[in-house]
């Protein structure tokens, strides 16, 4: 073990935390205890560690729907493709949705025969290209969770303030609790804890995973992104599952309040309000994704163009759906590392570092 925890930020303390760790998973008297981590940062930080080969053999560790660029439906992938090929549109989009397959093509291979798509590290970025070509149609791909959401709520205020025509979202932004609520809901899925994500909760706050222990009866903390804040976390959740009290505990308390950010949720909720909205392979969450208010919804990119696509399609084989829900892992996909790798992704998991499918395909080599 000390030769695998050299690669931690303080080795001393993960042997610690693993040793409490394997008193906790004996004590526990299960077969099994299944935790899930939810954000897709801590999903490639878990396999960079390599914690799944760390921990005791009846702790399962499961990757859950907290990968932005994966839970993006195709049906809004290709709408935002189909608006990038329409004459005089600039076609704004994060780096990362670049290479997802949508169900005909992918926005690289659209940009490639000829559609102005272009890569911003930001709303803003978008909008400052909108003022820069005043003769052109800016729409902008709203993807990503609450992390996102507000500066992309603060960029609509600017543009209206300075009453710029030319500037459109494509509102695709997801909220994380609806989807938790979702995956605990699986049927067949038996989970006994949560890692809530470190990033969406400096802004939502601890308080809105209470639904957590106290609709499901399960172990909710919310941590950090180092290999011991990782490691505190399944230790505080195997302390509530041997003690059988399921609470929200707050391992990232040097960001996360219990009532969030209450600035930046109240730009989000002065731009946007919640919406049903689809998820890759959970289907439609009821008010889980955000839509512009009536007041901005001249921003909306569906206001300005008619925008028809076919019945949307997931890549036959791919089994992503699944794996968003943490039902099977990406090994079981007949497709893994074979027709399907970071090279040539057939599926969204495989596309992004923060996909499931491409950490496991990563660190396979180091976790053998
Ligand atoms: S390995 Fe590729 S095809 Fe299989 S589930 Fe992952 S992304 Fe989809």
């Amino acid at each position: 073990m000390s030769r695998l925890t050299e690669r931690f930020e303080n080795p001393g303390d993960a042997r610690l935390l693993l040793d409490r760790i394997a008193d906790l998973a004996r004590s526990s008297g299960r077969d099994r205890v299944q935790l899930m981590e939810v954000c897709g940062t801590h999903t490639v930080a878990i396999f960079r560690y390599g914690i799944r080969q760390l921990i005791p053999e009846n702790i399962r560790l499961l990757s859950g729907p907290g990968c932005p660029v994966c839970v993006t439906p195709n049906s809004a992938i290709d709408e935002f493709i189909e608006m990038s090929k329409r004459p005089g549109v600039i076609a704004a989009v994060f780096g990362d949705m670049m290479r997802v397959p949508g169900s005909v093509t992918s926005l690289e291979r659209a940009k490639a025969k000829g559609a102005d798509v272009r890569v911003v590290y930001s709303s803003l970025d978008a909008l400052k290209m909108a003022k820069e070509n005043p003769e052109k149609s800016v729409v902008f791909f709203a993807v990503g969770f609450e992390t996102t959401a507000p500066t992309i709520a603060a960029t609509i205020l600017g543009a209206d303030r300075d009453g710029t025509q030319n500037f459109f979202v494509l509102p695709a932004n997801k909220l994380i609790p609806p989807a938790v609520a979702a995956v605990l809901e699986t049927e067949g899925l038996a989970l006994d804890g949560l890692i809530c994500p470190g990033h969406v909760s400096t802004i939502i706050g601890s308080d809105a995973y209470e639904f957590i222990p106290s609709r499901y009866g399960v172990a909710a903390v919310v941590a950090g992104f180092q290999s011991t804040d990782i490691l505190r976390a399944i230790q505080l959740l195997l302390e509530q599952v041997v003690a059988g009290k399921p609470r929200v505990h707050t391992e990232y308390s040097r960001l996360v309040k219990k009532e969030g950010n209450p600035a930046a949720l109240k730009v989000m909720y002065d731009v946007f309000e919640p919406c049903d909205s689809a998820w890759r392979g959970l289907g439609v969450i009821p008010s889980s994704g955000l839509k512009l208010r009536p007041d901005f919804s001249r921003f909306d990119s569906s206001e300005r163009f008619d925008v028809s696509v076919a019945q949307s399609q997931e890549p036959a084989g791919c089994l992503c759906g699944e794996i968003l829900r943490g039902k099977v892992d990406p090994p079981d996909c007949p497709l893994f590392a074979g027709e399907c790798t970071p090279e040539t992704p057939v599926g969204a998991c495989m596309v992004t570092t923060e996909g499931t499918c491409q950490a496991h395909y990563r660190f396979r080599e180091s976790r053998d």
